[in-house]
C-alpha cells in the first residue's frame, strides 16, 4: 500500500506539467536547464527592468543589493556577483532556497506587480552562490589580526551563525555551544531536507570552523553547563537560543499514543536523512508510511509535516485549519505545493478531542465558521453546532506553533528579562539585554519568524558586541 502510493506519488510529481512549468519560471537553473543554468539564470535576471525605486530590496530584510548583482549576473559577471551578495548577507544560498520570497522580495517586485511574472530573485541568488562553491570563490574566514577577547555564542541556528561569522572575521574568539550534535538549530533539524537539502547547511558549518569557530555541541547550557559559567569565560555572550516549546493541545484521548509533535516528527525525519539510528523512527511511532496521517495547524510547519508525510509515503494526508485558505499563516505557495503532492486540506475544521483505545484511531472534528472580525479586523472563527464528525487517522501531528522556553528559571538567572511572552528582551537596534556584555537575536527575540530575520539580527548583534568590546579595550588601555 506504502509503495503504491509512493509510486503514485512520484508519478503525479512526474506527470504535473503546471508544477513543471512553474519550476521553470521560478529558474532552479542548476537543477533543471544544467549545462544552459547560466545562460538561463542571465537570461531572467536580465528580465530586472533596473526601476530605480527597487522595492524588491527595500522588502528584503537584509537589504540585498539586488539590482545590482542581477545586473552583473545578466553580464555573466558572476564572481562580481557573488562578492555583491554575500556583502549583505551571509547566507544567500540557504535564503535563496527558503525565504518566502512571495511575501519579501519577489513580491515587491515592480514586474510581478505589473502582471508580468516577478524576476526569480530567491532563485539566483541560490545560483550564484551555489556556483560560488562550485568554483572554490567560498573560502573560511581569515581575520585580519587575532583579538584576545572572546564571544561565546548559545545556540547554533542562523541568527548564532550569522553572528559567528561576522565577530571571527572581526578577529574575536568565537565559542559557539549547541545541544544538539549537530550545528544549523532549525535549518538542520526543523525545515525539511527537499526544501534545504542538509549539505548546504553541512558545508556552511565546516566553512566556520575551518575559520575557527570553536564549536561545543552536545551541550546544553542550563544543564551540562551554566549561563554564569559562560558569563565568566567569555567577555560578551550572544543568546540565540530560538523558540521550542510546542503549543499543546487538550481535550479527550490528547495522550492517546500516535499524537506527536511537529518537531519531533520533523527532527526524526530529518536525523534519518544523516543516515541517523533513529529508533523511534524505526518502531514506526515517528513515521507516516502507511498510516492515515491528519496535521493540525495552518502555518509553514504544518506544510512541512504534511509534504514530509506524503514523502514517507502515507496512505492519506489531511490538514485541519481552523480558519480557510485565505485566512491561514501558511504560506500559499507551500499549501499550492502540497496540494498538487495529494494532501488535502480540511479548511475550517478543528479538533475537539480524539478516538481510540491505546493509540488514536481518528480526530473528533467540529466544523466552524468565520464570524465577525476581533480587534485586529481578523474574523474570530466560531464553532457550527452539532456539525461535528470524525476523521479516521493512525498518526497526528500537532502543528500549532511554537513558544519560547523560560529561560530565566531554566538558567537560573536573575536580571534577565523577558517579555509577557517569554521571548528575551532586547534593544531593537543594538540587541543588548537587561544583562551586561549579554546579547540576544533571532527567534528568542522576536518570537517564531525568519532564518533571514535572524540572519539580519546575527549580523547587527555582531556590530554590537564589536562595538562593546572595542570600548572595554579602550577603557583598560587608558
Ligand atoms: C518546521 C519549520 C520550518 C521552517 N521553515 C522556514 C522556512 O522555510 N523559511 C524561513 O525563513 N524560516 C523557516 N522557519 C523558521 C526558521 O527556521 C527560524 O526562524 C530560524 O531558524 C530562527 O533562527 P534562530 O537562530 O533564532 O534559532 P534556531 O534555528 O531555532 O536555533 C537555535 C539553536 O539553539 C539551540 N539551543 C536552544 N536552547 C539551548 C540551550 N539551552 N543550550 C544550548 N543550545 C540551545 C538549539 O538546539 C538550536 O540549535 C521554519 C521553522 C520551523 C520550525
Ligand atoms: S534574502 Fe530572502 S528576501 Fe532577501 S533577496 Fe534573498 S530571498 Fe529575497
Amino acid at each position: 500500500m506504502a509503495e503504491q502510493r509512493m509510486l503514485k506519488f512520484v508519478k503525479v510529481a512526474r506527470d504535473m506539467p503546471s508544477k513543471r512549468q512553474a519550476e521553470e519560471r521560478r529558474g532552479d537553473f542548476h537543477e533543471i536547464y544544467r549545462e544552459f543554468a547560466e545562460a538561463k539564470a542571465a537570461e531572467q535576471a536580465s528580465r530586472c527592468s533596473q526601476c530605480g525605486v527597487p522595492y524588491c530590496q527595500s522588502h528584503c530584510p537584509l537589504h540585498n543589493n539586488i539590482p545590482d548583482w542581477l545586473k552583473l549576473t545578466a553580464e555573466g559577471r558572476l564572481r562580481e556577483a557573488y562578492e555583491l551578495s554575500q556583502a549583505t548577507n551571509t547566507f544567500p544560498e540557504i535564503c535563496g532556497r527558503i525565504c518566502p520570497q512571495d511575501r519579501l522580495c519577489e513580491g515587491n517586485c515592480v514586474i510581478e506587480q505589473s502582471g508580468h511574472g516577478t524576476v526569480t530573485i530567491g532563485a539566483i541568488e541560490k545560483y550564484i552562490t551555489d556556483t560560488a562553491w562550485e568554483e572554490g570563490w567560498v573560502l573560511p574566514v581569515t581575520p585580519l589580526a587575532e583579538r584576545e577577547e572572546s564571544v561565546g555564542v548559545i545556540g547554533a541556528g542562523p541568527g548564532g551563525l550569522a553572528a559567528a561569522d561576522a565577530l571571527r572575521k572581526a578577529g574575536f574568539r568565537v565559542t559557539v555551544y549547541d545541544r544538539h550534535d549537530r550545528s544549523g538549530g532549525l535549518l538542520v533539524y526543523g525545515i525539511p531536507g527537499f526544501k534545504l537539502e542538509k549539505e548546504v547547511v553541512v558545508r556552511r558549518n565546516k566553512q566556520l570552523a575551518d575559520g575557527g569557530v570553536e564549536f561545543v555541541l552536545n551541550c546544553d547550557v542550563g544543564k551540562d553547563v551554566s549561563f554564569a559559567d559562560l558569563r565568566q569565560k567569555h567577555d560578551a555572550i550572544l543568546i540565540a537560543t530560538g523558540v521550542y516549546k510546542s503549543r499543546d493541545l487538550g481535550g479527550p484521548g490528547s495522550g492517546l499514543k500516535g499524537i506527536v509533535r511537529a518537531i519531533d516528527y520533523l527532527t526524526a525525519s530529518n536525523r534519518k536523512s544523516f543516515g541517523d539510528d533513529v529508533p523511534e523512527f524505526a518502531s514506526g511511532e515517528l513515521n507516516a508510511e502507511g498510516r492515515r496521517v491528519v496535521v493540525i495547524g495552518g502555518g509553514d510547519t504544518a506544510m512541512d509535516c504534511v509534504r514530509t508525510a506524503i514523502r514517507q509515503g502515507a496512505t492519506s494526508v489531511k490538514c485541519l485549519y481552523r480558519r480557510d485558505r485565505a485566512n491561514m499563516p501558511g504560506s500559499q505557495r507551500e499549501v499550492a505545493n502540497a496540494e498538487e503532492e495529494g494532501v488535502e486540506f480540511a479548511w475550517l475544521t478543528a479538533p475537539k478531542g480524539f478516538t481510540g483505545e491505546e493509540a488514536v484511531a481518528g480526530v473528533r472534528v467540529g466544523r466552524m465558521r468565520l464570524g465577525a472580525p476581533d480587534a485586529s479586523g481578523r474574523q474570530s472563527p466560531e464553532e457550527i453546532p452539532d456539525a461535528d464528525y470524525t476523521e479516521p487517522a493512525e498518526l497526528v501531528i500537532k502543528a500549532l506553533g511554537f513558544e519560547p522556553e523560560e529561560l530565566p528559571r531554566l538558567w537560573d538567572v536573575d536580571g534577565l528579562e523577558v517579555t509577557r511572552w517569554g521571548t528575551v528582551k532586547a534593544d531593537f537596534m543594538t540587541k543588548q539585554t537587561s544583562l551586561e556584555g549579554v546579547f540576544a537575536v533571532g527567534d528568542i527575540v522576536r518570537g517564531a519568524s525568519l532564518v533571514v530575520w535572524a540572519i539580519r539580527d546575527g549580523r547587527e548583534a555582531a556590530d554590537s558586541i564589536i562595538a562593546h568590546l572595542n570600548a572595554q579595550a579602550s577603557i583598560a588601555a587608558e
